[in-house]
């Protein structure tokens, strides 16, 4: 299936539903399918053979992604914070391409139309027919995060992305007072998986371009919002802002988190702070067209009023495969012990532009995460098999030390990278944020790690930051701290 279907099924469902932006005065599904349709007309008459888009997510983005698929070219997000000559390198990846930019980041391209210039042209033109293309062809281009290495171009295909809606979103199951707030950028794969499965489902979206935790709860409030999805540093922004204040948000029923790994504090903060709202833990990738397993609010619920350490525990899990995606724990020393996750199904895709898909014979695909199973199939991520630091011949994941790091009451922050090491092989490096006027001292945090986990897992240096380096989509850049250190001993 290709994604506009999903559109046209959503205006054989209820062409005058609000989709995008206010209640009264939004767009309709029929004013997105028409404007999309010319986007691609206006996209075919140029040639191109991608449609670049550098803007903050809005109400452009929804209508950029069904126009690219109307026209038979993929969209291609890219993050509009990177410096021109960044960008410049990004488009090398393209072969036509049309760029798309806000006014704002539009300076850093030689030959761009604005959101709203392009609009205007799509409503004067004839719109589009059948360009679409097959289920096979790239419908998305998303460049991976690369914070281990330089990004790369995934691709993901009409038949993952429509896969992905279609196992896990009822078709037209949201209600008539739905609204879904959007705050994670374009070029993350949950922005695209957003739009897809909110217009399926009929819920409208409402857009919050750049995050601020006072201006979200307002929107929340202001839009009577009922789902919202966020990243672990917006979470923990929010519950910043609130400072131990409850939310105040009676319509938001249900928020969702994931793309990196929630710090435990962050979460039980979170969830005093909304306690009318069902919370939902999202694991995917990229490659995987978005989310895969899913903690959902009944889990959360269950293992928040638990006495059983064993189901307490399950409010650090990514929950349970969603369906259609089969896993795999591969080279763990036993069973339920720690491997690397493969994972199979029609909404992997595990390509990158020009290689092949790295699916095994099987189409299996590694996650590169670590992770185990417990005896129900919840799933627990340990990290990134890359970001194991292995210290005298012993594998410590930064989690483990992370997670003893923020127990403590003065931390509010904490990464811990391996560093090279002569003696050692690696040596773990942690970098921890205190709590303002929290007093503490390197000495004190080693022996809080040495007196909880295994001596050999106590810290062997300790630096104090005013921040960590996150990734907008609030992954933490470790590279960047290696760096840190690496600066550090030369200086
Ligand atoms: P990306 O493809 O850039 O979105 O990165 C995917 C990676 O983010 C995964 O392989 C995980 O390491 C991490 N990740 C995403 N969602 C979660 C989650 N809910 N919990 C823990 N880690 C996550």
């Amino acid at each position: 299936m290709n994604i506009a279907t999903l559109l046209d099924m959503a205006v054989a469902g209820d062409p005058g539903r609000v989709a995008i932006g206010h209640r009264g005065s939004g767009t309709t599904c029929a004013q997105l399918r028409r404007t999309a349709a010319g986007v691609a007309a206006v996209v075919h008459a140029t040639g191109a053979r991608e449609l670049v888009f550098a803007g903050l997510n809005g109400p452009a983005f929804p209508v950029l992604l069904f126009g690219a698929a109307l026209a038979g070219v993929p969209l291609m997000p890219v993050n509009y914070r990177l410096s021109a000559g960044a960008l410049t390198d990004l488009l090398g990846h393209a072969e036509r391409p049309l760029v798309v930019a806000d006014e704002a980041f539009a300076g850093a391209f030689e030959d761009v139309r604005t959101p709203e210039a392009l609009m205007k042209e799509a409503m004067s033109v004839e719109p589009a027919t059948g360009l679409e293309g097959s289920p096979d062809d790239p419908a998305v281009l998303l460049f991976t995060s690369g914070t281990t290495a330089a990004p790369k171009v995934a691709v993901l295909r009409h038949r993952h992305l429509a896969s992905y809606v279609l196992q896990t979103v009822e078709f037209a199951s949201a209600g008539p007072e739905d609204a879904v707030l959007t705050s994670v950028p374009p070029y993350h794969v949950a922005g695209v998986g957003s739009v897809l499965s909110s217009l399926y489902a009929g819920r409208r979206m409402v857009h919050l371009g750049a995050f601020e935790p006072g201006a979200w709860l307002e929107l929340v409030r202001s839009e009577r919002i009922t789902s919202a999805m966020v990243v672990p540093t917006m979470l923990a922004r929010i519950v910043e802002h609130l400072d131990g204040r409850p939310a105040e948000v009676p319509s938001l029923r249900s928020l969702a988190y994931g793309g990196a790994r929630m710090p435990p504090p962050v979460l039980e903060a979170a969830l005093r702070a909304f306690p009318d709202t069902g919370f939902t833990n999202a694991y995917g990738l990229t490659e995987t067209s978005s989310t895969i397993a899913l903690l959902g609010p009944e889990d959360h619920r269950a293992a928040l009023s638990s006495g059983d350490p064993a189901m307490r525990a399950r409010l650090g899990s990514a929950g349970r495969m969603v369906p259609g995606v089969e896993a795999r724990i591969r080279g763990a020393g036993s069973p339920g012990a720690v491997g690397e996750l493969w994972v199979r199904g029609p909404q992997v895709s595990g390509e990158y532009q020009g290689a092949e898909a790295l699916l095994d014979a099987d189409g299996w695909f590694h996650t590169r995460d670590l992770a185990h199973f417990d005896d129900d199939g919840y799933l627990f991520i340990a990290g990134r098999a890359d970001d194991t630091i292995i210290r005298g011949g012993e594998n410590i994941a930064p989690a483990e030390v992370e997670d003893v790091l923020l127990q403590h009451s003065a931390v509010r922050e904490a990464a811990v990278v391996g560093v090279p090491d002569e003696e050692w092989g690696e040596r773990i490096a942690a970098f921890v944020v205190v709590h303002e006027g929290a007093g503490v001292d390197a000495e004190a945090l080693r022996s809080w790690v040495r007196t909880r986990l295994r001596g050999s897992r106590t810290p062997d240096t300790v630096d104090f930051l005013a921040e960590l380096p996150y990734t907008p989509t609030g992954k933490l850049l470790r590279r960047q701290l290696l760096d840190t250190t690496r600066r550090g001993r030369r200086g």
